[in-house]
């Protein structure tokens, strides 16, 4: 399938992968017609006039009905979630996604929806295979047999399913991309939901302008991890839509670096060097993670290719742009 007239929603498109991904879509043609998201509309990070913009729960199923309604192909991207400060505090609450997931399916199901993409994650992989920062890259099938990450993770891998029997049972043809770490501009760098490039350039910039030349670092530093650029996954997430992939799919960089390189990637960026402060007590997730892309290349012929240092230094300026003009923010 290419997408040309299908009508398209994306849901958690007042998020940050959701926001770049409207604008994608957009750009290369699709006919997205309608942007979903619980947060009022000045809180969305993207928003585009040319599509219907509804603020909706969607964990109530009649919004979900509302949001599928006249649509061919959804993104379903909505999701409560952060980094892992967020993720290791909120067990119960990352799990209530799986209202959303359940409802969206069952209203695409209903309103004839042709197309069914979920956004996954790295999250749903065995933690016995992350358990040191010298990491085999995860394969597909790595994510059985099950012990995902608590909670988050958990719901990821529950709802990864429901899309395989939606499709079996009802025929609604669903894909599932399992996003490994994802970052860029237009996204959370406080507040608590940030993930760790967003959070250690804010740490970066504060220090800097501050004359306090130190960082504070969650774990030793000597996790591992691979960071996609958001453009690589809103690329990748319409390649997967598009493809005749049933099964989920890793969706992530294979560039592997510790939280150490990748404070050293940010200290070059802004032309500073910092004390690096320890907090070992602070959540830090799996010691070591990164994305098999075999199936990726072999399926579309492509894999996210964005270097670190590229991504970043545009995250970097972006993060920046916000928090030294106040009346950015
Ligand atoms: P985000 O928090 O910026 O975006 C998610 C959006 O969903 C938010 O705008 C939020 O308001 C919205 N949302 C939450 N609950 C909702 C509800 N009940 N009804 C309607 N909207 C609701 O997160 P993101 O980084 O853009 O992530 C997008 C998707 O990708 C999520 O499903 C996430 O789990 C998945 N994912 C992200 C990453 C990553 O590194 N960012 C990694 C793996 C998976």
């Amino acid at each position: 399938m290419k997408l040309t007239n299908e009508r398209v929603a994306v849901c958690g498109a007042g998020g940050f992968i959701g926001g770049h991904l409207v604008q994608t879509l957009l750009k290369n043609g699709v006919n997205v017609v309608r942007a979903v998201d619980v947060k009022p509309l000045d809180r969305w990070y993207q928003k585009s006039n040319d599509v219907e913009n509804l603020v909706l729960d969607l964990r109530d199923k009649d919004n979900c009905y509302k949001a599928a309604e006249d649509i061919q192909v959804v993104f379903q991207l909505a999701a409560d979630m952060g980094g892992m400060g967020f993720i290791e505090n909120n067990k119960a609450l990352c799990m209530l996604s799986v209202l959303t997931n359940t409802h969206m399916l069952m209203a695409a199901k209903d309103r004839g929806v042709e197309r069914f993409f979920f956004s996954s994650s790295a999250c749903v992989y065995n933690g016995d295979k992350q358990k040191t920062p010298d990491v085999i890259p995860l394969k597909e099938e790595d994510a059985y047999p099950a012990l995902p990450e608590d909670g988050y993770g958990w719901e990821k891998l529950f709802s990864e399913r429901m899309c395989r029997h939606f499709e079996e049972d009802y025929g609604l043809q669903t894909r599932v991309a399992r996003y490994h770490n994802v970052y860029g501009t237009f996204g959370t760098y406080d507040g608590g939901r940030e993930k760790a490039p967003a959070a250690i350039c804010r740490k970066v910039i504060q220090a800097k302008a501050s004359g306090n030349h130190q960082i504070e670092i969650w774990g030793d530093g000597s996790q591992t991890r691979s960071f996609m650029y958001v453009d690589d996954c809103t690329y990748g997430t319409q390649a997967i839509l598009e493809s005749d992939i049933h099964e989920p799919l890793n969706l992530g960089s294979s560039e592997l670096v510790t939280i150490n390189q990748l404070v050293d990637v940010v200290e070059e960026i802004a032309g500073v060097e910092l004390k690096r402060n320890y907090k070992l007590d602070a959540p830090k997730g799996v010691n070591g993670r990164n994305s098999d892309n075999t199936k990726i290349l072999e399926y579309l012929g492509w894999e996210p290719s964005i270097r670190l240092k590229d991504g970043m230094t545009k995250t970097y300026e972006w993060i920046e742009s916000r928090m030294l003009i106040p009346a950015a923010k």
